[in-house]
């Protein structure tokens, strides 16, 4: 369990003073000067060495990530994008950042974005984040009236600048590309990769896209040093992760806890377990909507990490846990998902605004009964047609959930389907 010596967000419910006096007083603004002084190699590698893995579902190596942008600035600039469009059901964390440790985020946006050559950084916000946009902009506003950014951050003579910018609410601009579009007054479509961000980004310039969490958690490491985060969690996912807990417990919650916390332990410890007792449990997505829903039997003993997720055929994904207990229809909750990835497709690619449709409308005959029992095998083959076959990963968000429940729950699948049957 995490102790509260290692805990970084320390005022994430908000309970103490949010503003700059108040982060001033847990920390947040102390000596940044002396971390820029690390320069722009000292900080990517102390963020390397940390074993800093992106916070916003890919769980790519954030320092690996920063170190993708050109080492000279040259006529094009550079940008850092912070990602706080947290549209994956059941994920609320970043919002949590927004709104009750802001500095934390601007601070290490600055951070982040020295060690990147960039002079601006953009906080796209989701559109429905009304209140924590205007939270993250008081505390831009008191940063710049103290100077710790604007033309001389932090009296370093570096000049930096952050924008705070509302999306309108569409799930896709979470996917770093469309959020580009988005933020350059597109329409928020995914573009085809190569090229990567990193070379061609915000107005073609070199951008780096980092999750909030990811980007916030930067100042902490740099102060107390990579070691002392790399000693926490397991080996290849370190550090310590905001986990979302929802559905069927006690008290739902948002909680700080090490990597590799058996998820068990984090029901049980921070959401006061399942409704009526471990045992009526039946479920659990442990990442947010897209990552595959695992059966009681693994729940028993999962640890949440990038690594231990994966192996059995899941993902730590937001770390947004979404307990279901007996009384729920897993079909139709699977089926509510779907329909919601059907109306966030982009319709850009053939694979994934068809087969979301599909999709759905399997999930809907299959949850009211109406299907042939055949059609659990062509679900899953149009799944497997729709996975890896898209622009972007929403095809993939799409069909994994459904990949998931036939995996552990197609038994009950087809006594539902011939249970139909027969009573017809
Ligand atoms: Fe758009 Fe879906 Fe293709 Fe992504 S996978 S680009 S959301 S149509």
């Amino acid at each position: 369990m995490l102790q509260d010596q290692d805990r970084i967000f320390t005022n994430i419910y908000g309970l103490e003073d949010t503003s700059l006096k108040g982060a001033k007083s847990r920390g947040d603004w102390q000596k940044t000067k002396s971390l820029l002084a690390k320069g722009r190699d000292g900080i990517v590698n102390e963020i390397k060495e940390s074993g800093l893995r992106g916070r916003g579902g890919a769980g790519f190596g954030t320092g690996m990530k920063w170190s993708f942008m050109p080492k000279e600035v040259g006529e094009r600039p550079h940008y850092l994008v912070i990602n706080a469009d947290e549209g994956e059901p059941g994920t609320c964390k970043d919002r949590e950042i927004l709104r009750n440790e802001p500095h934390k985020l601007i601070e290490s946006a600055l951070l982040a974005s020295f060690a990147m050559g960039a002079h601006t950084a953009y906080c796209y916000v989701r559109g429905e984040f009304l209140r924590e946009a205007q939270a993250l902009q008081r505390a831009v506003d008191e940063a710049y009236a103290a100077g710790l950014i604007g033309p001389d951050a932090c009296k370093s003579g570096y000049k930096f600048d952050f924008y705070v910018h509302m999306g309108a609410g569409a799930y896709i601009c979470g996917e770093e590309s469309a959020l580009i579009e988005s933020l350059e007054g597109k329409k928020g479509q995914p573009r085809m990769k190569p090229p990567f961000p990193a070379n061609v980004g915000l107005y073609g310039c070199p951008t780096t896209v980092n999750n909030v969490e990811s980007i916030a958690v930067a100042s902490t490491i740099l102060r107390r040093g990579a070691s002392w985060f790399a000693g926490l969690g397991k080996p290849n996912n370190t550090g310590t992760k905001l986990f979302n807990i929802s559905g069927h417990v006690n008290q739902p919650c948002t909680v700080e806890e090490e990597m590799g916390v058996p998820l068990k332990e984090l029901i049980e410890k921070h959401a006061g377990g399942v409704i009526g007792g471990w045992d009526k449990l039946q479920a659990i997505i442990p990442g947010g909507a897209s990552v595959p829903m695992l059966p009681k039997s693994i729940c028993e003993t999962v640890t949440m990490d990038f690594d231990s997720l994966g192996e059995v055929k899941s993902g730590l994904g937001t770390a947004a846990v979404m307990v279901m207990d007996q009384s729920t229809d897993l079909v139709r909750a699977i089926c509510r998902l779907s329909r919601f990835y059907k109306h966030e497709s982009c319709g850009q690619c053939t694979p994934c605004r068809e087969g979301t449709g599909w999709m759905w409308r399997m999930m809907e005959r299959i949850a009211d009964g109406s299907a042939n029992i055949d059609e659990i095998d062509l679900l899953e083959e149009v799944t497997r047609q729709v996975e890896g076959h898209t622009i972007c990963a929403l095809g993939d968000a799409a069909a994994w959930p459904i990949q998931g429940l036939l995996k552990h729950f197609r038994p009950e699948i087809e006594k539902r389907l011939s249970d139909k049957t027969e009573a017809a």
